[in-house]
């Protein structure tokens, strides 16, 4: 959900970047927690932290339909938090979410502004196997830097190794790595203290 445009501006320019991830319903503490020591360690960020929300939790309610919840709306309700210069809001969710014209997303993103994942999907448990946390944490990982990624202004990627390669499915995000490809390092160059990493 994002074009391939040039990197400009107001992100990633020349200040440190900053992420706070926000606990949204209903996401585990402890999920948090390792989702926030996996993200300092895959990402330059100057800091990775834990910030409350501050949105009325009241306005979040299913597609009756579907069952599911739109994630456009979790983007609003972190839009509506503000943020400091150079910080970006990552939302995180239990919550099933789609996006019209779309059976499920992984997660979605504003260039420029803020992005959710959810984890409802990354979850073994899902696919009727035995809970794995690690295989969690390294997924709910991947899709966050994913989301980052385009809200940094970056695209879809081809290489499927690369972490800004579409996730059809769960197999695509375990087959993808933590790092950005050769090519979408050049999309990022010249943009000072950007806070993604890149493959060797
Ligand atoms: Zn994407
Ligand atoms: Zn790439």
């Amino acid at each position: 959900m994002s074009g391939r445009l040039p990197l400009t501006g107001t992100l990633g320019a020349d200040r440190a970047m900053k992420l706070s991830i926000v606990p949204m319903p209903k996401v585990d503490g402890r999920v948090l927690a390792n989702l926030v020591s996996s993200i300092s360690e895959s990402t330059e960020f100057e800091s990775v932290r834990v910030r409350p929300p501050s949105y009325g939790v009241s306005s979040i309610r299913p597609n009756r339909a579907r069952g599911q919840f739109e994630s456009e709306g979790f983007l609003i309700l972190l839009s509506e938090m503000g943020k400091e210069e150079g910080e970006i809001l990552l939302g995180v969710t239990e919550l099933d979410l789609y996006h019209p014209g779309l059976n499920y997303v992984f997660g979605q993103a504003e260039r420029g502004g803020n992005a959710v994942i959810s984890i409802f999907r990354l979850r073994q448990e899902f696919y009727g196997l035995r809970a794995d946390g690690g295989l969690l944490i390294e997924r709910a990982t991947k899709e966050a830097v994913h989301e980052i990624g385009h809200v940094l202004g970056l695209g879809h990627c081809p290489s499927s190794s690369c972490v800004m390669f579409f996730s059809n499915s769960i197999l695509d995000t375990d087959r993808k790595g933590f790092l950005l490809c050769a090519s979408c390092r050049r999309m990022a160059r010249g943009t000072a203290g950007f806070p993604l990493k890149f493959q060797p």
